[in-house]
Parts: structure tokens; C-alpha cells; sequence
């Protein structure tokens, strides 16, 4: 199927988020016209006033996104589909928390997309790099031909399991879905990016809406020192920018070559440790209130067990990733001039 190109009219749900608000902005910013999928029509309200005559931005209500039908009336007319909205957090230890929100959440948009008489050209899906690794006692960097088995282990551990394996399971199993779904129904109707970003660090954008469960671990263990596992502070940490991932989403649905395709979104890795060292090193970086962390200096410097090839997200979409540093630094500017 054709790529896109503005002013073609994109369903974003997540924007009310971290990356999604993002992703809102470089749309507008393109000439793409957006309607958002808010749970209500007040969590549209930030949204409203950012992007205030920056653009067309409408507003659908989808109050339950796991609700059969849910979105078969929000995705009637758009061109492009980019679906970001899933939990990262959880009420109780079952995991159904996350994974029926993921899963019901993602198989009603696909769904809809694939309805008779739908437009949808390109259906972009955030997942994760939560979907691509698992635990290897040996270093390994992992491409876009792997796969986590977190599924497995919460079925065998249950309520027990950790909530990052609940997490990974989640992202997991909708990743898979999708892809099934499309591959059974839709191929030939439109084309389903897949795009698998690890940790997503970087400035908010908008100051009425919580910073996000990601800068906020970074955060934790990088500022305030909350992480005190030395196994943990150890051990890697891949990352990219908010600002990179975001324009990602915008090229998975302009790029004719990404069509189909499941891209990795890694601009490189360090250990929480090391990053509490980076930015220790950094001068001239904006004040915070918290006194800075030294983390466990005298900790065991091991190899990273995980790492990511990231050589298709510049071949397919010809994405150039930030520095680090200036990452870093506009995060740190933006906590600090939201009072942290
Ligand atoms: P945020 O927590 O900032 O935003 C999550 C978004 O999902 C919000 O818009 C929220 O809507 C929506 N959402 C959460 N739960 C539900 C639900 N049950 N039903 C409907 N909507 C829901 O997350 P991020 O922006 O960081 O993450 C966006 C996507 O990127 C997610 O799919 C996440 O898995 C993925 N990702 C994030 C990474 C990161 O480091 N941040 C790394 C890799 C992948 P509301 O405002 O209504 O609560």
C-alpha cells in the first residue's frame, strides 16, 4: 500500500502521554491533520492548549479502548493509524492489568482499520524493545528477528511474576496479534509498522501532563538514588530520545520502504551507574533541587548482556539519533524548570 503524505488525517491514541504528545506535535508540525482517541474529552484539555493554532487537531472520545467495536467509529475517514496508548503501570498484580488494555486495546484498533470500506493505509504500532529481548547469561545484541518469552513466564509464574515481565508479556503478546491479524486480514489493505524503542528519554513536552513512568525512573535512579541494586545499577540500559522516537512514528508513515516492516529504535547503551557518572561529568547543565546522586560507585563494571542493532531504523527510515548528551541536558532543563 502507499506510504503517506500531509495533509493526510492520522488516529494517534497515546497522546495524552510521554511520546505521544510528541508524536502529535511533529505530525501537526508536517501538515498532517490529527484526531487524538482520548479516554475522556477533559484529558484533552493539555492537549487543546499546546497545540492551539498549530494545526488541525480534533478530538474522538473512547472512553473503554477494550471494548468491542471501541474504535470502528474513531478510525471511520483517517488515512494513517499510530497507536501508542497502552499501561505501564498496574492497579494490582494481576496481569491482565496490562496485558487485556495491550491486547483488547490494539486488536479493537486493527480491527477497525480493517473494516470493510476503511481508508487506513498505514497502521504504525508502538511497541517495545520489551518484545525483541530476554535474559542471556552471555552478551548478545538483539535485532528485529527476536523475540522476548516474558509471555511464558507469566504463565507459568502468574500473579507472581515481576511487573516489568507482566509489562513485557503485554507489549508481547499485542505485538503479535497485530502482526497475525494483519497478516490473516488485512495484507493488501494497509500496512502495519511495527517500532520498537527501549528506554524513551528526553524533554515532556507539555507541562500540564505528568512526566512519564520513564523519565521518572530515570529520574529515581539517576538523580535521586533510589535504585540501590547493585546487579541492577550494573546492568545496561539502552536508550533514545523522546524527539527521535517521536519523529520515527511520523517516517514509519511517510516511508513507502517501512511498509510492513518491525523496526528496533535504539540510539545506544549505558548503565545506570555510568549515567549517573554522565551526568555528573556534564557542566553547565540546568539546576535541580535534589542533590545529585553518586549512585554505588564501587560497584562491578560488567559487559551490557543486552544491547540493540539499530542499522534498520537508518536504512529504512533514515533516522539520525540525538546525542546523548543533548538528551541528557534538555531532560534535565526541562525537570528543572517544571520545579525538580
Ligand atoms: P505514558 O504513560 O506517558 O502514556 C501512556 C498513554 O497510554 C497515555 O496516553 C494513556 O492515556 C494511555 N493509556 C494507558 N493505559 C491505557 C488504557 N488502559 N486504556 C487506554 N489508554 C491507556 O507512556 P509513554 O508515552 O511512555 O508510552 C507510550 C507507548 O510507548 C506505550 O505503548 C509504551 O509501551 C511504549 N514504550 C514506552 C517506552 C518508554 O520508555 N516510555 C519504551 C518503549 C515503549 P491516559 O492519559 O488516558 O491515561
Amino acid at each position: 500500500m502507499p506510504a503517506l503524505a500531509p495533509p493526510s488525517k492520522i488516529l494517534v491514541t497515546g497522546g495524552t502521554g510521554y511520546i505521544g504528545s510528541w508524536v502529535i506535535h511533529f505530525l501537526l508540525e508536517q501538515g498532517f491533520k490529527v484526531r487524538a482517541a482520548v479516554r475522556s474529552i477533559e484529558k484533552a484539555e493539555p492537549l487543546k492548549e499546546q497545540f492551539e493554532g498549530k494545526g488541525e487537531l480534533e478530538f474522538f472520545v473512547v472512553e473503554d479502548f477494550i471494548k468491542e467495536g471501541a474504535f470502528d467509529s474513531a478510525a471511520a475517514g483517517v488515512d494513517g493509524v499510530v497507536h501508542l496508548a497502552s499501561p505501564l503501570t498496574a492497579k494490582s498484580d494481576d496481569p491482565d492489568d496490562f496485558i487485556k488494555p495491550a491486547v483488547g486495546g490494539t486488536m479493537n484498533l486493527v480491527k477497525a482499520a480493517a473494516l470493510p470500506g476503511s481508508t487506513v493505509k498505514r497502521f504504525v504500532f508502538t511497541s517495545s524493545t520489551a518484545t525483541v529481548s530476554r535474559t542471556l547469561d552471555t552478551p548478545k545484541v538483539f535485532d528485529e528477528s527476536d523475540w522476548s518469552v516474558d509471555p511464558e513466564l507469566v504463565e507459568k509464574q502468574g500473579r507472581s511474576a515481576p511487573w516489568m515481565v507482566k509489562y513485557r508479556a503485554s507489549k508481547t503478546l499485542a505485538e503479535k496479534a497485530a502482526r497475525a491479524y494483519v497478516d490473516e486480514n488485512a495484507a493488501g489493505n494497509f500496512d502495519l509498522v511495527v517500532l520498537n524503542p527501549p528506554f524513551v528519554f528526553g524533554p515532556p513536552l507539555i507541562r500540564s501532563l505528568p512526566v512519564g513512568t520513564s523519565v521518572d525512573w530515570w529520574f529515581g535512579a539517576v538523580i535521586k538514588g533510589t535504585q540501590t541494586d547493585p546487579g541492577v545499577m550494573a546492568s545496561a540500559v539502552s536508550y533514545v530520545d523522546v524527539r527521535d522516537v517521536a519523529q520515527a512514528h511520523v517516517l514509519s508513515l511517510t516511508r513507502p520502504e517501512a511498509g510492513g516492516e518491525r523496526i528496533i529504535l535504539a540510539a545506544g547503551a549505558t548503565s545506570w551507574q555510568e549515567a549517573v557518572e554522565f551526568v555528573g561529568s556534564l557542566e553547565d547543565t540546568a539546576p535541580l533541587k535534589e542533590e545529585k546522586t553518586k549512585g554505588l560507585p564501587d560497584i562491578e563494571r560488567v559487559p551490557y548482556l543486552v544491547r540493540y542493532n539499530s542499522e534498520k531504523s537508518k536504512r529504512v527510515l533514515g533516522l539520525e539519533y540525538r546525542k546523548h548528551e543533548d538528551t541528557i541536558r534538555d531532560m534535565i532543563t526541562e525537570l528543572s524548570e517544571r520545579g525538580f
